[in-house]
């Protein structure tokens, strides 16, 4: 058990860009090279990841291109061939085309067979950039981008300070999927609580619906000590769903989608209550929502008592 101290002392340690402090669970057996450090948005009311939760703080920044590229000569001196590359930071996005394109030939050139490249993407930095920049990101081999949705509701996404809305998510995903670039979002069960679950439900379904996103993921919100929204709920103010409700509202968002969605979908993250996944939700449909159906009507499962992970 640390200390309140201790904590203090670890909470202000500041680490610098090249330290990778998370990468998507499906890139954990991936080359990882630091690219950017930070997010360069950084309040988003539910993420800590770079305020502290980990035990570091990271401030935004872009690496100097000569250190990115002797971090992949130390990969390829040491045989990192036939991995895939994971450009890690919390926004690379936001870095210069030029920068980006140069670094994806680069470990391109230098490391062999590689299976996909991938980074983390925000829609604004999306929208910054014209298409042909993002065509030049996937003519130089970029394969996929995992963006955070969370919820597509407007109403949520400003309770949570996300600085986006669902129409910009919208236009972004929309010019990353037209670029030839794949797009994986990311979906929070649970982030409208209560009062805005049903709209939190209908209005992901709709924005899922309009993108029909490469690959879309479940994610089961959990507040992390240091957080805004832990405050929040620990005055009571924001409620954490039930493990059922949270799977309602899945179920409920694979029953509004629209017939054009033919996504993979996966529970790919230990916050989740289920792990089914779909390689084309349009042909699972009916499969996924059975199996969400058995889980929600289980009375197991309607007694199981909500844990509040805050280590994952
Ligand atoms: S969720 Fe993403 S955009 Fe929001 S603060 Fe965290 S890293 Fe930044």
């Amino acid at each position: 058990m640390l200390t309140d101290s201790f904590k203090e002392i670890i909470m202000l340690t500041k680490i610098p860009p090249e330290q990778i402090v998370i990468r998507p669970p499906v890139e954990a057996y991936s080359v990882l090279i630091p690219v950017t450090g930070g997010c360069s948005w950084n309040k988003c009311k539910f993420c800590g990841t770079y305020k502290g939760i980990y035990g570091v703080t990271q401030d935004y920044a872009i690496r100097p291109l000569e250190n990115v590229k002797k971090d992949i000569d130390k990969y390829a001196e040491n045989n990192y061939h036939g991995f895939p590359v994971f450009l890690a930071g919390g926004n690379p996005t936001s870095a210069p085309t030029d920068y980006l394109a140069e670094i994806i030939k680069y470990l391109r050139v230098k490391l062999r067979n590689v299976q996909r490249v991938s980074c983390y993407a925000k829609s604004l930095d999306i929208l910054r950039k014209p298409d042909k920049d993002l065509k030049i990101l996937a003519e130089a081999g970029l394969d996929i981008v995992y963006m955070g949705l969370e919820s597509g509701s407007n109403k949520i996404l400003r309770i949570m300070k996300k600085g986006t809305n669902a129409e910009s998510m919208i236009k972004a995903g929309k010019k990353i999927l037209n670029a030839g670039i794949k797009l994986s979002l990311y979906i929070i069960l649970g982030l409208g609580s209560y009062e805005y679950s049903e709209e939190h439900v209908k209005e992901t379904a709709r924005v899922l619906t309009e993108i029909n996103p490469t690959i879309f993921r479940f994610r089961t919100l959990n507040i992390m000590p240091g957080t805004p929204l832990w405050d929040e709920w620990k005055s009571g103010e924001f409620k954490l769903l039930s493990p059922v409700e949270n799977l309602k509202e899945e179920r409920d968002i694979i029953a509004n989608l629209g017939e054009n969605v033919t996504s993979q979908v996966f529970n790919d993250h230990i916050s989740n209550y289920c792990a089914i996944e779909s390689s084309n939700i349009k042909e699972d449909r009916e499969m996924f929502i059975k199996t969400l159906d058995s889980y929600i009507n289980d009375p197991r499962i309607q007694n199981l008592p909500r844990k509040n992970l805050t280590r994952m």
